[in-house]
């Protein structure tokens, strides 16, 4: 069975196609879909997914782009709203100095408040760490976090050994699918199997396979984790074993759906 670390399922589906979708999870063989939220605006939806469907999960956080108006009231709210709902990890939180977003401080000083907020519920973390991930490792470090996934990971070997250090995984997704990903397949080949969480990030970050306008969805997971098995020269089913043991791990208070 597959475990789609990382996906925004808000973001894609009415309730008529989650329907759907809740019908062909089990034929796809995906276990569990984490959802993370990315803003004070769908805190409540992505809470509201998982306490209508078994096999989603969910994290909560403030998103490195989504910080328009974001302040401290929004800080105690995700504070009361953890406090209550206990979700899995505090995500999806980080840095991203690779887009245009000027504004560095803000989300320097939001990414630090929620890992304290991470600290103070002894809480895994799911990070965004795009451009930016000596940063985010220094904060780590100096906020002695409880561990969880650098998501869609794309930095140098050194600087994952830093985060598998420190118990974190690295979540690996449609952009090492790519015939020009060479670094990404690298990366997949030669970093220990024990380390890495698969994730779709849909809608975004589609796989190679898609035709262009093709929405990226969870269901894309199994065959991200062929090619994850092709490069690893694993049988597919000793992969997703393996895969999914990481992902318990990174994310203890996840509730198994089959044994
Ligand atoms: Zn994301």
């Amino acid at each position: 069975m597959w475990i789609d670390s990382h996906c925004h399922l808000d973001f894609i589906y009415s309730k008529e196609d989650l329907a759907v979708l809740s019908g062909r999870l089990k034929v796809q063989l995906i276990e569990k879909i984490i959802v993370p939220s990315v803003s004070p605006k769908n805190l409540d939806r992505v809470i509201n997914l998982a306490s209508n469907h078994n096999w989603c999960d969910y994290a909560l956080g403030f998103h490195p782009l989504f910080l328009e108006n974001v302040g401290d009231a929004d800080l105690e709210i995700l504070d009361n709203c953890i406090g209550q709902n206990k979700p899995l990890a505090i995500g999806e939180i980080g840095l991203d100095m690779f887009s245009n977003d000027q504004n560095f401080n803000l989300q320097e000083t939001i990414f630090v408040a929620q890992l304290k907020l991470a600290k103070k519920h002894d809480l895994p973390v799911i990070m965004h760490v795009r451009g930016a991930i000596d940063q985010v490792l220094k904060n780590l470090r100096r906020y002695n976090v409880k561990g969880g996934v650098a998501h869609a990971f794309n930095g140098s070997t050194q600087q994952a050994s830093q985060f598998i250090d420190m118990g974190f995984k690295l979540g690996f997704g449609g952009a090492m699918t790519y015939a020009r990903a060479t670094h990404l397949q690298f990366l997949a080949k030669t970093l220990p199997l024990e380390s890495i969480l698969l994730e779709t990030d849909a809608p975004d970050i589609a796989p190679e396979w898609l035709e262009k306008g093709e929405k990226n969805s969870p269901e894309q997971l199994p065959k991200i984790g062929q090619f994850l098995a092709k490069i690893k020269g694993l049988k597919v089913s000793e992969l997703a074993a393996i895969v999914k043991d990481n992902t318990y791990q990174a994310f203890p208070n996840l509730v198994k759906l089959y044994t």
